[in-house]
């Protein structure tokens, strides 16, 4: 199934070339250069501009690309599976510029969006040091001027960006007392300031991970702001920002996909070369454990992001519950995906520049930001332990936008244009997308009486459906927490993010199996293949008992191996890399990728048939690619 999302993301990925390759234009040596000297990777960011990734930060209205976050999100994805670094630095405009594209007036977004496509960054101040994640805490001080404007005093830190970029979105109390209705985002243009009397940047703060980015602040004197910085009306600023981050934290999924990507590859190859024991540590049981487990994790997040950012658009009002589970469990997965990989990796995810020249443990470090910023794992499970009442009405009335949902799932439907006004801090009648969820489980059970083949998926979707209705009970039960959520409740919102995944698995493969089952990744498709291991999976971190069934992961397994060696994405769609696949480099027993995967090299990719992994002539004699990240 040939899906627009990828294809745009596959032609960034082909443009930028050969990672391994030095003189391409985004090559992993030159990201661990950068990293190691701590420096922000310009050269990088200047090649995705020449590409106009700044574009898709631009909702399409004021001239940019942006028409559906689906795309964006795996647009984002090729950027991050390369390096976080770039994508954190680079994707930090659209986070600057979100707000304006929520509330701002039509001028400011359109002087805005002349700004993004030029190149300029722009950054979100919402953290000072003293307070992170309670925004009503904030004590940068707007004070009137007199003439409708302000005059700025405070500082933010750790701010991405705050001394490269221009602009900043900066929330600011403007009433003394604060309070709900007490703040108002502004958007400061360091242009109009001058450096020294109204601000200074603060320094770049060492970070362990994203070394390279411009992770600083700003810190205001008295700095004049004109009443048209304000973005929306004043006292509007924190509905703003939460609203806001709905939308960032849908699209943050594209840093986990893409870091899981990352080390998922880096981990296959050394499992498909490393010989113990007279065989490759890819034959033995427990690697082979580890590794279908991971490729399940990751196309349980790829379902889930897919779905979330579909949902942007088509159950808008509802994007609070499924921005804070995709916010909450991509992270999370991913960084357990990680761990699980590192010590499959053994020494190798320790050294430095042995296998992958230590570009594992890279995409570790830059990783754990992802699940700290943005609102970090607490605040979004949070934000779902506030929501208990009408999801768990929801979910006992069979309400929630089931239609939104299923235009989500069904990917041939074409995505209308977010309409930000439809945001809002609560789903009132609960998810759509979970509501689908008995339905989904019946269209499957009805498709199973006809072809047996889809029984392994079936038995974890019915213990998935009883485990909702048990977590909506326990949801019910802290329907009325306000202020302190007791640890009990934050679990029953994690149990509840994994229902809500595999209600996503399954409205997806129920509305898609069918198309699905042509092209490159059919074979993911037919027989359920993807959907029994993704559904067996989240039954095991639900702490459900009898699970980790081992007959739904070797197909998962062998299709891992065959699109890595066939030069494609392992993915839920066809997303080709920088290389076309040579003959031969297919792992023994691997099924076939479907016609069509062994496609010309096109852009950065080089002409003469290399392995997709060596870069070196295709060696029958082999049987199984040979990785080319040099020990
Ligand atoms: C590399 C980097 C880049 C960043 N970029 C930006 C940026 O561009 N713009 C920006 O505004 N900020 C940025 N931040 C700040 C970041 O968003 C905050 O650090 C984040 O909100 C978390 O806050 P905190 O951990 O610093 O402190 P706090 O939020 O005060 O958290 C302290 C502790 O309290 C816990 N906690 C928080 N909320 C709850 C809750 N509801 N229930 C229970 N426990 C809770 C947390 O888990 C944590 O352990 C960045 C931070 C880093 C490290």
């Amino acid at each position: 199934m040939d899906h627009r999302p990828y294809r745009v993301a596959q032609e960034l990925e082909l443009l930028l070339g050969d990672p391994e390759d030095p003189e391409s234009a985004f090559p992993h040596a030159l990201s661990l250069e950068l990293d190691e000297r701590e420096e922000f990777p310009a050269p990088i960011c200047r090649a995705l501009e020449s590409w106009g990734l700044q574009e898709y930060y631009i909702p399409a209205e004021y001239g940019g690309r942006l028409t559906d976050y689906e795309t964006v999100m795996q647009v984002m994805r090729v950027v991050a599976r390369r390096d976080l670094t770039v994508a954190i630095g680079h994707g930090k405009t659209y986070l600057g510029g979100v707000c304006v594209w929520v509330s701002g007036s039509e001028s400011q977004a359109r002087r805005l969006a002349e700004d993004i496509r030029s190149g300029v960054p722009v950054s979100l101040a919402l953290t000072e040091r003293a307070h992170g994640s309670d925004l009503l805490a904030g004590d940068v001080l707007g004070e009137p001027d007199g003439s409708g404007g302000w005059r700025l005093t405070g500082e933010k830190w750790l701010i991405n960006n705050a001394t490269r970029g221009s602009l900043l979105s900066v929330l600011t109390r403007t009433h003394p007392e604060g309070g709900p209705r007490g703040f108002t985002v502004l958007l400061v243009d360091k242009r109009t300031l001058t450096q020294g009397e109204h601000y200074r940047c603060v320094p770049k703060i060492p970070t362990h991970g994203i070394r390279g980015a411009d992770i600083s602040g700003i810190a205001f004197d008295g700095a004049p702001v004109p009443a048209g910085a304000a973005v929306g009306a004043e006292g509007t600023g924190l509905e703003t920002v939460l609203k806001a981050l709905q939308l960032t934290r849908t699209m943050c999924s594209s840093l986990s996909l893409g870091a899981a990507d990352h080390a998922l590859r880096i981990a296959l190859d050394f499992a498909e070369r490393r010989e113990l024991y007279g065989r490759r540590l890819v034959e033995l049981p427990q690697a082979r454990h580890v590794l279908a487990s991971a490729a399940a994790d990751v196309l349980a997040g790829e379902a889930l992001a897919t779905v979330a950012a579909r949902s942007v658009h088509t159950a808008t009002d509802e994007l609070s519950v499924a921005a804070a589970v995709t916010k909450y469990l991509l992270p999370t997965g991913t960084e357990a995906v990680i761990a699980e990989l590192t010590r499959l990796l053994g020494a190798r995810a320790f050294l430095k520049g042995v296998h992958a020249r230590g570009m594992f443990q890279k995409v570790d470090r830059d990783h754990r930001i992802v699940g700290l910023f943005d609102g970090n794992t607490l605040v979004n499970l949070n934000a779902l332990v506030n929501q208990f009442r009408t999801l768990a009405r929801g979910w006992q009335r069979g309400t929630g936008d089931t239609a939104g949902a299923a235009r989500a799932f069904d990917l041939r439907t074409e995505l209308e244009p977010l309409e930000p006004e439809r945001l809002s801090l609560v789903a009132r009648r609960g998810s759509g997308i979970m509501a689908t969820l008995p339905e989904s489980v019946a269209a499957l059970r009805e498709e199973a009486a006809r072809r047996p083949e889809l029984k392994g998926a079936l038995g974890p979707a019915e213990r998935l459906l009883t485990a909702a209705g048990r977590i909506h009970e326990e949801m019910d039960t802290y329907r009325s927490v306000v202020g302190d959520v007791p640890p009990q409740a934050f679990d029953v919102a994690r149990r509840y993010s994994l229902v809500l995944a595999g209600a996503a698995a399954l409205g997806l493969w129920a509305h898609n199996h069918r198309t699905g089952s042509a092209g490159r990744t059919a074979g993911l498709w037919q027989d359920a293949v993807w959907l029994w291991p993704v559904l067996d999976r989240l039954l095991v971190r639900l702490g459900e008992q009898h699970t980790g069934e081992p007959e739904a992961y070797p197909r998962l397994l062998e299709h891992l191996r065959a699109a890595t060696a066939a030069g494609e994405l392992f993915s839920l769609l066809p997303l080709r890399l920088h290389s076309a696949p040579a003959a031969g480099t297919v792992p023994a027993g691997a099924p076939a990728p479907a016609r069509g995967s062994a496609g010309p090299a096109t852009a950065g990719t080089h002409s003469t048939p290399v392995h997709t992994d060596t870069g070196t002539p295709p060696d029958s004699g082999s049987g199984h690619p040979r990785g080319r990240h040099a020990e």
